[in-house]
């Protein structure tokens, strides 16, 4: 059945004239919050805390490894700023060919909140995926719909002094937005490590920008990158993130009084529950003395 057939239905009606209503109240929104904010002279804000359903143009796509891509959309005016809090996502909306039902996936931007004009996502293609596979067949002058944000951690500059964030694969996104964040905040002196676990060496994300934050902070942020499958001569550390790598490479030992260290995580479902345990079996994190309220899974 084609999306034209669908809306002949009684419920295909009842959601359109859900989503129209839905549609109506976020521009609705989107008139005000633009209004006020030009009004106050400080950069129009495309997002703001409710629903956008901001349709925007895709300005590039450049494939990055195997299988991710790096997408760039322009914001509505040059000048305009995302508006998001650091590591928040945002809720895309795309009916893709052949799709009986709308589909609807976060994805969390990786350019800084107020950089003007540009809103840049890192995606992995998941072989099957709906909305992985149609962000990914998107050419420069396409469009896509965001929704809503999602908010992400709220950040207090200096509240630890010292971050642990352990990522898996695509999960690195939101823990970059983090780490983008604090280092940009001339205010914020965290010290942050990273752990970053991946398949194979070509799977390390961004690492040019990694590279460039251990140049410029060197006592405060370090990334350490383990591949479970390297390749012969690989510059990397080879296995999973496991609890032996943390005990050697993690700030601050938890378990110690005083112990100020927060841990971020973000990755695939196994590492997750490798991590943060099962309902059974006490996870890495915990058998290392961290307690639950100094984890934080995105
Ligand atoms: C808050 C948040 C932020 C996110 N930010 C990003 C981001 O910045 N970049 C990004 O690439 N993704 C991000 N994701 C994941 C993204 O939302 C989708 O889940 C992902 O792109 C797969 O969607 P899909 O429609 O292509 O796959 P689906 O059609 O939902 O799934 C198809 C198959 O793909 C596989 N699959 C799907 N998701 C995963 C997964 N996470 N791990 C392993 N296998 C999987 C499964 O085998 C599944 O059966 C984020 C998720 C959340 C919750």
């Amino acid at each position: 059945m084609t999306s034209r057939a669908l809306f002949t239905t009684p419920l295909a009606k009842g959601i359109g004239g859900a989503a129209a209503a839905s549609i109506g109240a976020g521009l609705y929104f989107r008139y005000t919050m633009s209004v006020a904010h030009a009004d106050s002279g400080r950069p129009t804000k495309a997002f703001g805390s409710g629903p956008a359903f901001l349709s925007l143009r895709l300005e590039s796509s450049e494939l990055v490894n195997h299988n991710t891509k790096k997408l760039r959309f322009e914001l509505p005016q040059p000048d305009a700023v995302s508006g998001l809090s650091i590591s928040s996502a945002l809720l895309t909306f795309s009916w893709p060919r052949g799709c009986y039902l709308p589909c609807v996936r976060p994805y969390t931007p990786i350019s800084h909140p107020d950089e003007p004009g540009v809103l840049e996502f890192l995606v992995k293609h998941y072989p099957n995926g709906k909305q992985s596979t149609h962000l990914h067949s998107l050419q420069p002058g396409d469009a896509l719909r965001f929704v809503v944000p999602i908010p992400g951690y709220r950040w207090t500059p200096n509240r630890h002094k010292e971050i642990t964030l352990i990522a898996g694969g695509a999960g690195i996104t939101p823990l970059y937005s983090l780490i983008q964040g604090i280092l940009r905040d001339p205010h914020d002196q965290t010290r942050i490590t990273l752990v970053f676990g991946v398949n194979t060496d070509e799977d390390v994300l961004l690492k040019k920008e990694f590279d460039e934050y251990e140049r410029r902070f060197p006592d405060r942020f370090r990334a350490v990158y383990t591949v479970s499958r390297p390749v012969p001569g690989s510059p990397f550390r080879k296995g999973y993130v496991t609890k032996e790598l943390l005990q050697e490479v993690a700030g601050g030992a938890p378990s110690s009084a005083g112990s100020d260290v927060k841990v971020f995580v973000c990755g695939p479902p196994a590492m997750e529950s490798a991590l943060m345990g099962t309902r059974r079996v006490p996870g890495i994190l915990e058998q290392l003395g961290y307690t639950k309220a100094q984890i934080h899974k995105f």
